[in-house]
């Protein structure tokens, strides 16, 4: 069967997470910081290291089966691709953001004023869809110095903690998108290998939104911890050596993790150990 291409960030955010990625669905290659390209050695799979913005194209025009890259750059190439799977790292949000001291206050005061940004494609979208007619300054780094400079009212930037913004005399004014690292592919492509990873890709995505819970109770308090317990199936619940008393094992959502532990204690649950999951497989 033919190898398989990934494309994924050579370097920058997105590098090395999509790198451990890739070795939790047991794949094994080096990670060379060097090179171009690696082989993987125990499935038919090349990983190219390559810019995040060149990866989409690559990914519709056939040179890389594969990608993992941010929905941001995704939308500004324009490409069409596939989402095969969110894979929830790399979020961040493009925002529009003015100086502190600023007399835009609606979004209509942004007509006839500069933003700068190095997302024009998917800033000029929202403006049209907002009915904003505004002037979009296309710059390629450093967009929070703009309004400082006198180069722009406002900017329209990545954003994930605001530090940034901050120190630079700005603040957030509206959401353009949110973005996450996301698996693309082509569209309408049916290849087994492709399945077979995204399989892969899903349980270790599952396993990380979830942890595998042990505790101990008194037999009695099993039928109210059971009831708190959703499990994948059901949870497995086995005695002590100590009479009247059991052992259930389950697993939790890492969504609402503190508030069933503390649930889970309320209704009787004693010596609870909380381990992480590699692989969920269903
Ligand atoms: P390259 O050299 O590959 O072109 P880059 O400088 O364009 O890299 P990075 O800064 O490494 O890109 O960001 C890669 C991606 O990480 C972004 O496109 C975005 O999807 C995501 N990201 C997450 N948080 C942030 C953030 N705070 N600022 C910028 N990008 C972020
Ligand atoms: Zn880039």
């Amino acid at each position: 069967m033919k190898t398989l291409k990934i494309a994924i960030q050579k370097s920058g955010r997105l590098n090395e997470k999509s790198v451990e990625l890739l070795k939790n669905c047991g794949l094994t290659f080096e990670n060379y910081k060097s090179s171009l390209i690696s082989t993987v050695a125990n499935f038919p799979l090349e990983i190219l290291f390559l810019r995040d913005d060149d990866i989409p194209e690559y990914v519709q025009d056939g040179i890389a089966d594969l990608g993992i890259v941010g929905e941001n750059v995704i939308g500004e190439t324009q490409v069409d691709v596939a989402y095969i799977e969110r894979l929830g790292f790399g979020k961040c949000s493009l925002k529009i953001a003015i100086p502190i001291q600023s007399d835009i206050t609606t979004l209509e005061d942004l007509n006839g004023k500069a933003i700068a940004t190095s997302y024009p494609i998917i800033l000029k979208k929202y403006l049209i869809e907002k009915n904003i007619n505004a002037d979009i300054r296309t710059i390629s780094g450093s967009v929070e110095i703009a309004p400082g400079l006198g180069l722009s009212h406002a900017i329209c930037d990545l954003v994930s903690t605001g530090g940034t913004l901050k120190s630079n005399g700005l603040k957030p004014f509206l959401d353009v998108l949110h973005s996450e690292a996301i698996l693309i592919g082509r569209k309408n492509e049916e290849n087994p290998l492709i399945q077979e990873l995204q399989q892969r890709v899903q349980s270790v995505l599952r396993a990380k939104e979830t942890k595998y819970v042990v505790l101990n109770c008194e037999s009695k308090h099993v039928e109210a911890i059971k009831a708190l317990l959703p499990g994948i199936k059901s949870p497995t619940v086995v005695p002590l050596l100590e009479n009247e008393w059991v052992a259930v094992h389950t697993v939790i959502s890492e969504k609402d993790f503190w508030k069933k532990i503390n649930q889970l204690k309320l209704a009787g649950a004693q010596g609870i150990v909380v381990m992480p999951i590699e692989k969920i497989i269903l």
